[in-house]
């Protein structure tokens, strides 16, 4: 038996399920969490969908069917299954954590290279570009239909981890998956118009703040900047709807890894990018993060400077 069919196995048999993602979700973990919770429903599941504190949904993911999520404090203590979706590791589940090791049976699904798997049963597919192309996979094994909503949800997790079908990770597969959801009534102009612009007119000052501090050491290849608190409240606008800020520090050419650390009162927590061959997930793991090799992250209990310190400092080891 596979793995997909082992955690298809366990779905199939379960009356209810408690679905989750990992914290600060993106397109692909919130898309895969609520396209899987609404095909539960439509076969006959009871389903609770939720994430971890701070429960907010990004500003840019809202126009997404959101019916089935619940506070994090309603979900299941203990779930008789729970599943989790591109969720690297278990710490990423955050007020959640103690649900998912309550739970009878835990499933995981993720394409996270950096995950060792803290399910029962774990698909994990680092060479799938987003958690929900596994998930359409595992719909297709339950035999569960494809709606509207459920193909929405699926195409942004698609489309916001290959950055628009652009990263080395769109496959052939990836595309006829994406193919599939747009048969099934995904509209790819609605989602990249609500996913891409759709910013408050503020996000406008925190993009000219966050590349106008940006630093180029050219020594590392290397090109990094803050995303601060001041930031936001000159804009008049929330953490959750700034999504994305790292993707205008990477286009810079000079460098081969790009970071950018967002220091906003909490722990910091820092994203990288690379190019071409520097393995940022293995610069994330060592920090106790995760991610891929060419897009990672991590959370760091010092400050925003040490965080970039540590960045370089690996890079120059490199
Ligand atoms: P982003 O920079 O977009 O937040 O994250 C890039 C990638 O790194 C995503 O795949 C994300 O799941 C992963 N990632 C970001 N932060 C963390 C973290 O603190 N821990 C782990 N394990 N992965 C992270
Ligand atoms: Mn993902």
């Amino acid at each position: 038996m596979t793995d997909l069919e082992a955690a298809a196995a366990l779905i199939e048999q379960a009356d209810g399920i408690a679905i989750s993602c990992h914290q600060g979700p993106d397109g692909d973990a919130l898309g895969s969490a609520l396209g899987f919770g609404l095909a539960a429903k439509a076969a006959g599941k009871t389903v609770t969908v939720s994430f971890s504190e701070p429960f907010v949904v990004p500003d840019n993911l809202r126009f997404l069917p959101l019916d089935l999520l619940v506070e994090p404090d309603e979900f299941p203590e203990e779930p008789g299954l729970m599943v989790v979706f591109d969720t690297g590791d278990r710490a990423r589940l955050g007020s959640l954590v103690s649900n998912s090791k309550a739970a009878k049976h835990l499933v995981v699904i993720d394409h996270h290279v950096t995950n060792e798997g803290f399910g029962d049963v774990n698909v994990i597919d680092g060479d799938a570009g987003a958690s929900a192309l596994l998930t359409h996979r595992l719909l297709e094994l339950l035999g569960w239909p494809l709606t509207r909503e459920i193909a929405t949800c699926l195409h942004v997790g698609l489309v916001t981890d290959t950055g628009r079908f652009q990263y080395s990770n769109t496959t052939p597969e990836l595309l006829e998956s994406a193919a599939a959801m747009i048969e099934a009534g995904a509209e790819p102009a609605v989602v990249g118009q609500e996913i891409y612009e759709s910013v408050p007119f503020g996000y406008l000052s925190v993009v000219a703040a966050v590349t106008g501090r940006a630093v180029l050491e050219p020594e590392h290849d290397f090109v990094w900047s803050l995303l601060i608190s001041d930031d936001l409240e000159k804009a008049g606008i929330e953490p959750s709807a700034v999504p994305g800020m790292i993707d205008y520090i990477r286009i810079a050419r000079e460098a081969e890894t790009a970071c950018l650390v967002k220091d906003l009162g909490g722990p910091v927590e820092v994203s990288l990018r690379s190019r071409n061959h520097v393995d940022v997930g293995a610069i994330a793991s060592s920090a106790g993060g995760g991610g891929h090799a060419r897009a990672a992250g991590f959370t760091y209990p010092g400050s925003a400077e040490a965080a970039v310190a540590l960045v370089r400092d690996a890079l120059a080891d490199g």
